[in-house]
């Protein structure tokens, strides 16, 4: 069988991503081989693939029994042979996998890197046939990296002492030269095919809120309010803030459960299979959940703090959307998470690490968490905040994300400040944030009167500002270092470095976000291309699966994920090739459940006569022909969607975007992407693409001008000016117009 049958038989996918079938090619031409891949690219198939192509054994080395677990469960789903021996199972159980391991049963092998060095394992790695060497989690080899593994150093000991080097691969979504480099030498990787896939998750929308103390609760309840149906994460950076939250979310009878080192092994398990397993909708957790948690469906996942870097962040924000339908990644900042870090930073203990190692990390990790926090106070595009760090060079602002969508107001609030400081002054440096505020508002609170802050000269000096406007303002000074908060439990705000304030050519400029519609940043999901009927029809798949799923004591995702439910109402399949079409089903899943999804969907269009549930239905009737099998056509629209596009006065290209995919109601179509649209304007002579000093900017031409297409100034934290385009409802009516028709001649 070739590459892309095994593909498509067991895992049930028409075609390879991106980057994929380099991996698998060079694997099966003996060649050694690096992904760096983010998460949620296809990293296993690149190995598993391969596996049932080479002759002998793979061994997968990964540091985490649970993700060994679910890889192993999807596989034996899809009717591979695979088994994991790690510390999770007892004496007998390892006994008995290594006999089997021996008598050539399974063809994929996952072991924690601690098994290398048993005595019995290495016998029978000695004997037994072993083709391939896969290090997933490759990063962990790197003592520059977050998560350091002593026992990844001994997989290379391992390696050679078999009698036959093996095919080496490794794995990793850790993307900084360090890393790699180290994962090339310590691996002793043999030229490696070395394959590098874009870092941007486009389906990913990325926002920073600046939100602090209580009002972040009430966030987190009003946003997962409005998401009720959807599964997602939230991350806390200690166990006290994760029970708190719980505990006011459970009171609410919101379906949430949580997650954090404190809760014994036993309670931590169960909540985590809550979760996997669908019956809990929510999950707060501390950053020890999630690796290695492959669900699918997850489609939010907000920080409740700050993380300590942009390697954390991107990684565990990286767990929403796995299934490429679009999901939101949500950080709620406030300054006293950077004093938090800093003081969780200061207590990280090193083993075995010379002094000299110990400065350097220490030096690094404090370097990380500016960049995080950088990414927290930038205004310029959050996206390409994360590319350029990770190494992408990204030019022109994504218009995806929430800084993209937002505009800004700038205040001059240098007088402000200067009251700022006389009230820490007063106070002597005593208090911390919200008597500050307080005290400057002229709060009437028994505290303030307390402590004697009625009397100050500062209190009330800024009562015509709004509290809100005060804390930006406090940020901002705290940024700019004239003034600090004090670590620890108890932080306080005292004097920094006020030299420049007494300077009259200084000025503190206080940004402050203008709120648009959340509605019109979120992406349109594949659902919202369902009819009713075809959500009827969803819903009972999903309800099918989750039965199954109980019989099976499986995790639902591991049934079918959400994609290939989708994907089952638009196609409606009737027979068995029909159903072999649809993405996600290979054949050993077709035979274990492929029936009785089929009978459902029989029984539901029995039920539901002369009920549309698929474009699929509409255009079969309409004579056009439908041969496809996954390969979408291009974007178009039929004549009667375009009643449904909700025009503005004005609106970006990515609320064009998004809107266009919300009312078209042609099957299987690609999404309209930006690109796509950008052309079109460009071919109609209304923008171009301009070369200036820093590289291509996006202008109207002089007839877009006269068609009314705006700019609109943006600055950036480091004073970075740029530049967005708005298009009128003119431009709005030519865009759609163009898209109406056959899918052709829109490229
Ligand atoms: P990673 O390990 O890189 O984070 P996974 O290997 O878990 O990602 O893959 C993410 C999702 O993408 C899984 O649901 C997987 O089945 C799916 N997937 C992988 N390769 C393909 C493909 N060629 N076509 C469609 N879906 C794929
Ligand atoms: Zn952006």
């Amino acid at each position: 069988m070739k590459a892309v049958e095994i593909l498509k038989t067991y895992f049930g996918y028409d075609s390879f991503r991106d980057g994929q079938e380099e991996i698998i090619q060079s694997i099966l031409s003996g060649e050694d081989a690096l992904a760096i891949m983010p998460t949620g690219a296809g990293k296993s198939v690149c190995y598993q693939v391969p596996a049932l192509l080479l002759p002998g054994i793979t061994l997968v080395v990964s540091p985490l029994i649970s993700l060994m677990q679910d890889q192993v469960k999807s596989l034996n789903e899809a009717g591979i042979h695979a088994a994991f021996i790690n510390s999770s199972l007892t004496e007998t159980q390892i006994t008995k996998a290594m006999r089997f391991a021996m008598e050539g049963r399974y063809k994929i092998i996952y072991v924690a890197p601690e098994r290398l060095e048993s005595a019995v394992f290495a016998q029978f790695a000695r004997t037994g046939r072993i083709s391939m060497v896969t290090v997933d989690e490759a990063h962990c080899i790197s003592q520059w990296g977050q998560d350091f593994r002593p026992s990844y150093l001994k997989i290379v000991d391992f390696i050679d002492r078999l009698p036959d080097r093996p095919v080496v691969s490794a794995f990793t979504a850790t993307a900084t030269r360090e890393v790699r480099t180290d994962i090339e030498c310590i691996l002793k990787l043999r030229h490696p095919q070395v394959v590098v896939t874009g870092f941007d998750r486009e389906n990913l929308y990325y926002s920073v809120e600046h939100i602090a103390g209580k009002r972040k609760d009430d966030f987190v309840v009003d946003y997962i309010g409005k998401h009720a149906d959807e599964s997602g994460i939230v991350y806390c950076a200690t166990r006290k803030n994760v029970d708190n939250l719980y505990g006011r979310l459970a009171q609410r009878g919101l379906s949430v459960t949580r997650y954090h080192a404190g809760i014994d092994n036993e309670t931590r398990k169960k909540n985590q299979d809550d979760f996997i397993y669908d019956r809990a909708q929510i999950v707060i957790a501390t950053n020890a959940f999630g690796m290695g948690i492959d669900k699918s469906n997850v489609r939010y996942v907000i920080h409740y703090n700050m993380p300590q870097s942009m390697e954390n962040y991107y990684q565990e924000a990286g767990r929403a959307g796995r299934d490429g339908e679009s999901a939101q990644c949500i950080l709620l900042f406030s300054a006293q998470d950077v004093m938090i870090n800093r003081f969780l930073l200061g207590k990280k203990e090193f083993e075995g690490m010379s002094a000299d190692d110990v400065d350097l990390v220490r030096q690094r990790d404090y370097h990380r968490l500016q960049v995080m926090e950088g990414y927290c106070r930038t205004t310029a595009c959050l996206r390409n905040y994360i590319l350029e760090y990770f190494g992408e060079r990204a030019v022109t602002p994504c218009d995806n994300c929430g800084n993209c969508h937002r505009e800004y107001d700038e205040q001059d609030m240098t007088a402000d400040a200067k009251w700022v400081v006389n009230c820490i002054a007063e106070m002597r440096g005593r208090y911390g944030l919200n008597i500050v505020v307080g005290t400057l508002m002229g709060a009437s609170r028994a505290r303030l009167r307390e402590i004697g802050a009625d009397a100050y000269r500062s209190y009330g000096a800024l009562a015509s500002r709004s509290e809100a406007d005060i804390r930006l303002l406090v940020d901002q000074m705290l940024s700019e270092g004239y003034i600090v908060q004090t670590g620890g439990e108890y932080s306080v705000l005292q004097m920094g470095d006020i030299h420049g304030l007494k300077d009259e050519n200084t000025h503190v400029i206080v940004r402050r976000a203008q709120e648009r519609e959340e509605a019109a940043n979120r992406k349109a999901k594949r659902t919202d291309s369902l009819t009713s009927a075809g959500y009827g029809l969803f819903d009972r798949l999903r309800q099918l699966r989750t039965v199954i799923a109980k019989e099976e004591a499986l995790p639902p995702y591991i049934i079918f994920s959400d994609k290939t439910l989708i994907d089952m109402c638009a196609r409606v399949p009737g027979n068995r090739a029909e159903m072999l079409m649809v993405s996600g089903v290979g054949e050993n899943k077709y035979n274990k459940y492929g029936e009785r999804f089929l009978a459902e969907i029989a029984a539901y269009a029995a039920r539901n006569p002369g009920a549309v549930f698929s474009e699929q239905i509409i255009e079969e009737e309409s004579a056009v022909p439908v041969v496809r099998k996954g390969r979408k056509e291009a974007f178009y629209l039929n004549r009667e969607d375009t009643d449904r596009f909700p025009y503005a006065e004005y609106c970006y290209i990515s609320e064009i975007k998004d809107r266009l995919n919300q009312i078209t109601s042609a099957p299987n179509v690609k999404k309209v992407t930006i690109g796509v649209i950008w052309e079109y304007l460009v071919s109609a002579g209304l923008t171009i693409e301009q070369e200036g000093q820093d590289g291509y900017t996006k202008v109207q031409t002089e007839q877009g001008m006269q068609l009314g297409i705006r700019t609109i100034d943006k600055v950036s934290q480091g004073g970075h000016a740029y530049q967005l385009l708005v298009y009128p409802e003119a431009v709005q009516r030519m865009v759609v117009e163009h898209f109406v028709g056959s899918g052709d001649g829109n490229l």
